[in-house]
């Protein structure tokens, strides 16, 4: 596969990123190596000062690592990216890359619950403050929540655990009359299913954990730039990209490294600070899960849909989201952005109380009880008592997740088992 023809997502998923050079390896080999070797103290000092491409320490870079990343930003369209050791590590690096103690953020309100620890509680703690804002906020409103010294609008293309599609024209617009990048988080859709630096974002997280990985293998992230987003033009707001770095003797991101500052710095000084570097050994799974992850999205797809419009027709369901019904609210939204496909998660709420939704789930058979979410393995959990326990019923509320709401990941098995084990644990 030569690079510089544009091949479809399904050729880019099998072959993309690796190319092996004459008489190489097929497969993309594991660079178990904590270190790499130079003929010259000259060169190594030529590395360290970031005036020559190459490694040397795995902490901050690995080859196995970058072709996966380089797969993953062909995928959606970028021009950098770097694999993270876990989505909350490349949410975390795509804030800390453009906020710093004193620097603010708007937020979608409908998040991982994971993230809003990260956001609402952690960084806090670091100085650095954000807004939410309704995920179906409009521009004026997204507008009135940016600050001066506000750095970035971040959202999730399609929320987790709500499933809410996120009208991404309307956020990249308002981020972009302020002088702001757009930051989504594409974890559930993946690029398959929609590519949101084509609607306007700026930069794109995933949790790879998730269908990229596929199998409940391997925990990881990555952070994708789309190269778009014009540092320079709004320098004064990006000193940290903009100005010199004390700790490459006073380079500027920006000026040195043009339209890959944001990942050189992301690597270069995120990375080598703080270490969250995925292990080449997992980013060799997740390569392998994203050789399939055309075939295996296109079932998740299509299971999904099926349970949805099972469930949505049994009288002990109260309701059923999923964006692939025409009863959603976002079912126009889902159309545009996401025509093949949405995910494989659909949540909804049983008739009667909280403690009905754990007897129900206590009688699913196929289906487990895990917390994960999106692999090839059918699962289900109840945020309110497991990943968003640490919220009140106010902030529950407030994040759109009521206290009856199931996750169900639909995986890949055959349908029909699937709707029988439903079947079965209504009963
Ligand atoms: C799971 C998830 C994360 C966190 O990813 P980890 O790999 O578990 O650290 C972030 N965002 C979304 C949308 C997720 O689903």
């Amino acid at each position: 596969m030569t690079e510089n023809k544009k091949f479809s997502l399904n050729t880019i998923c099998v072959q993309g990123g690796w190319q092996p050079k004459n008489g190489g390896p097929r497969q993309l080999p594991i660079y178990q190596s904590t270190t790499f070797k130079y003929d010259s103290s000259e060169q190594m000092a030529r590395l360290f000062d970031l005036q020559e491409n190459g490694y040397f320490y795995t902490r901050l870079s690995n080859p196995t690592n970058d072709a996966v990343a380089a797969k993953i930003c062909q995928l959606e369209g970028g021009h950098a990216a770097i694999l993270t050791s876990s989505g909350q590590a490349a949410n975390l690096f795509a804030i800390l890359n453009l906020c710093q103690a004193g620097d603010h953020f708007v937020c979608s309100n409908a998040i991982y619950g994971g993230t809003y620890n990260l956001f609402a509680v952690t960084l806090k703690k670091l100085g650095i403050e954000l807004t939410f804002v309704p995920i179906n906020a409009t521009e004026a409103e997204i507008s009135q929540a940016i600050r001066p010294n506000t750095k970035l609008v971040f959202a999730e293309t399609v929320t987790n655990p709500t499933v809410e599609i996120l009208d991404i024209e309307v956020f990249a617009r308002a981020a972009h009359s302020n002088g702001i990048p757009l930051v989504v988080d594409n974890t559930f859709p993946t690029p398959i299913n929609c590519r949101p630096i084509e609607w306007g974002a700026d930069i794109v997280v995933h949790s790879t954990t998730k269908y990229l990985d596929g199998h409940a293998a391997t925990v990881g992230g990555c952070v994708v730039d789309s190269g778009r987003f014009d540092w320079e033009a709004h320098a004064d707001k990006f000193p940290g990209l903009t100005e010199p770095d004390p700790s490459y003797h006073g380079l500027a991101y920006t000026k040195a490294f043009g339209k890959d500052a944001f990942i050189v710095k992301a690597t270069a000084q995120l990375m080598r600070d703080l270490g969250s570097i995925q292990s080449p050994q997992n980013a060799f799974l997740l390569n392998l899960g994203i050789e399939t992850l055309h075939l295996r999205v296109q079932r998740h797809c299509e299971n999904a849909q099926k349970v949805a419009e099972y469930l949505e027709q049994q009288p002990q369901v109260a309701w059923v989201n999923y964006a692939g019904l025409p009863s959603s609210k976002d079912y126009d939204l889902a159309k545009k952005y996401m025509p093949n496909g949405i995910c494989g998660v659909v949540t909804f709420g049983l008739k009667g109380d909280r403690n009905d939704a754990i007897k129900f789930m206590d009688k699913l058979n196929l289906i487990s009880i895990v917390t994960h979410v999106a692999d090839s393995q059918s699962c289900i959990l109840h945020p309110a008592s497991h990943t968003h326990r640490q919220m009140d019923d106010e902030q529950l509320k407030e994040a759109g997740i009521r206290p009856d709401l199931m996750r169900l990941s639909v995986g890949i098995e055959d349908s029909n088992d699937i709707l029988e084990d439903i079947a079965n644990a209504l009963k």
